[in-house]
């Protein structure tokens, strides 16, 4: 049975109704097919539930604020969270840095909030194209900066190379450069590692046999419910 790690965001996408639907057929297919790796979902806000599932599919929050509770408006806190059991949340994702403008300062801070709740921590680090064109050092301080205040070694931390050009623009890293990345990374943090940027059924096993790479983080190919599939097979065959 695979160990490799499988994590779905969903990013805006799907809704409550379609989640439900979602995850409901992916247990069906993951218990009868004894797919046994680890697969976390990360639904919208809106789709939060605490799913019973055969296949032990985890369900994890793509943001929350730091706080249990008050006046954050568009937020949700631990409050809302444990509604629905939820003590997992991915952290650092490029989007939320470059789009939402959210500083080194303030995801580290929520990085330390929830560790000190006993969180999983999906972790996301990433290069934009213009320091990936700089060099291998250039990616490495990068890379070094992106983790400023963040306990890399957290028991419950699972980190993300994600490079930013490659995220949902159909580029994928090749091997080679994920092999060298990642061993940049796993110099100053032991915990899991995973790629993501355009894994797709296509290129998921060579993704996977990567040196160094212990799982895959899944935008776009993973909305689909079968093309989600297809990519649990490859990995459960390897
Ligand atoms: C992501 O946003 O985490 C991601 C990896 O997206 P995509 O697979 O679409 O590149």
């Amino acid at each position: 049975m695979s160990s490799k790690i499988v994590a779905a965001n969903f990013k805006t996408n799907h809704t409550r109704r379609s989640t439900a639907e979602y995850v409901a057929s992916l247990d069906r297919f993951m218990a009868e097919n004894g797919i046994g790796t680890p697969v976390y979902i990360f639904p919208p806000a809106t789709a939060l539930e605490n799913f019973e599932t055969e296949s032990g599919i985890r369900i994890g929050a793509q943001n929350a604020y730091p706080t249990v509770k008050g006046s954050f408006t568009g937020e949700i806190g631990l409050q809302q969270l444990g509604e629905f059991g939820i003590d997992t949340v991915l952290i650092g994702h490029s989007e939320r840095r470059h789009i939402l403008g959210e500083s080194q300062e303030f995801i580290a801070k929520k990085f330390a909030w929830f560790k000190e709740q006993g969180f999983t921590i999906f972790y996301c680090i990433g290069e934009p194209l213009e320091v990936r064109e700089a060099g291998e050092e250039a990616v490495r301080r990068y890379l070094v900066e992106q983790c400023e205040g963040i306990d890399t070694s957290y028991e419950n931390l699972i980190m993300a190379y994600e490079p930013v050009w490659a995220i949902g623009t159909g580029k994928t890293a090749t091997p080679e450069l994920i092999e060298k990345t990642h061993s940049i990374v796993k110099a100053f943090s032991e915990r899991p590692l995973l790629y993501g940027g355009s894994v797709k059924p296509s290129n998921i096993a060579e993704i996977l046999a990567v040196p160094g790479c212990d799982g895959a983080l899944i935008g776009t190919a993973s909305w689909d419910i079968s093309s989600m599939q297809s990519m649990l097979e490859i990995v459960n065959s390897e």
